[in-house]
């Protein structure tokens, strides 16, 4: 995950809570993406922060460090020279028909791709291949860029020797949770619900949701399926949905009454895990020894298989 600071609820839905149940059944590796971070800009004076800030977020949400190293990307090197080794194995072609690149250059609108960032399903392959990673847990829309580490590993362990495996995209089974105003929770969109907001904060935001245009006055009958609000209660409130949705339909529950037993429910559900983020955030040291001893780790597992690739290789 590339560092964006505080995480939100479509963070946890779309990933944390994924990468929590499976724990245990894998051994799973968290690399926060700094480098990747880069691709898109260059500036730096925010990554070591948010990173922390990140990291304490995974920690709250129930990522057991003792089981799954946790690290940074930058301080593990030998990605950076998987990721020009794969280089050489994939064409500039191949990289231009990624269907997320050419989503994220309209998105930021971008006038030139720099090129680390056409290159970045290549360190998207060394990051996931240097911990010969067999399932890789992500959205549909990432599916694409596990098709490329798949064909790169394919492609070293044919010019060379069998090395990696080739792994498998594992989508995470909830859909995704979209932002207040209906478009993709982002922080930079200001639609989002962060896992660090305060009750006041979630009820002020849940206010502001978009519902179903037609329920202009509490008494019109709405459609819950077509409402925001009511995917929210669908994954934050489930004993009470069928009773929202009878409401709704019927014309007797109102949106505002709606929304603010929406956002209790929200609260309810992420305030366990504001409580620890508290914890996280008063032992700074703490979160940075958690770090450290999963950059070790890492590192170790990493030199072992550079050391595989140089003799398959034939090189070093
Ligand atoms: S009552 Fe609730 S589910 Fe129905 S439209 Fe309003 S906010 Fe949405």
């Amino acid at each position: 995950m590339r560092p964006t600071g505080k995480l939100h609820l479509g963070h946890l839905v779309g990933a944390l809570e994924n990468w929590v149940s499976l724990q245990g059944e894998y051994q799973n590796y968290h690399l926060v993406a700094d480098y990747h971070a880069l691709t898109t800009d260059p500036d730096t004076s925010a990554i070591y922060q948010n990173s922390l800030d990140m990291v304490i977020d995974w920690l709250a949400a129930g990522i057991d460090p003792a089981m799954s190293p946790v690290f940074r990307q930058s301080q593990v090197k030998e990605h950076a020279e998987l990721h020009l080794l794969f280089s050489m194995l994939i064409t500039t072609a191949r990289l231009e028909r990624n269907p997320s690149l050419k989503e994220q250059v309209r998105d930021l609108e971008l006038e030139t791709v720099a090129y680390g960032h056409l290159g970045y399903p290549v360190l998207q392959a060394a990051d996931i291949l240097i911990y010969k990673g067999e399932v890789v847990p992500v959205g549909e829309d990432q599916l694409p860029h596990i098709e490329i580490t798949r064909e790169i590993a394919r492609r070293f362990n044919t010019q060379y020797r069998l090395v990696f495996p080739e792994p498998e995209g594992k989508v995470t089974k909830f859909a995704r949770l979209p932002g207040l105003d209906g478009r993709k929770m982002s922080k930079s969109l200001g639609n989002a619900i962060l896992l660090s907001d305060a009750a006041a904060a979630i009820a002020a935001k849940m206010r502001t949701a978009v519902t179903d245009p037609q329920k202009v006055r509490r008494n019109d009958p709405g459609r819950p399926d077509i409402c925001l609000v009511f995917a929210y209660h669908n994954k934050f409130n489930q004993q009470e949905v069928a009773e929202i949705r009878q409401g709704c339909e019927s014309g007797q529950l109102g949106c505002v009454d709606c929304k603010m037993r929406c956002a209790v429910k929200v609260d309810e559900a992420v305030a366990p895990l504001r409580e620890k983020r508290m914890y996280y955030e008063s032992h700074p040291d703490e979160v940075r020894q958690i770090l450290e001893g999963g950059e070790q780790r890492a590192r170790a597992v990493a030199h072992r298989t550079m050391q595989e690739v140089h003799q398959a290789m034939g090189i070093g």
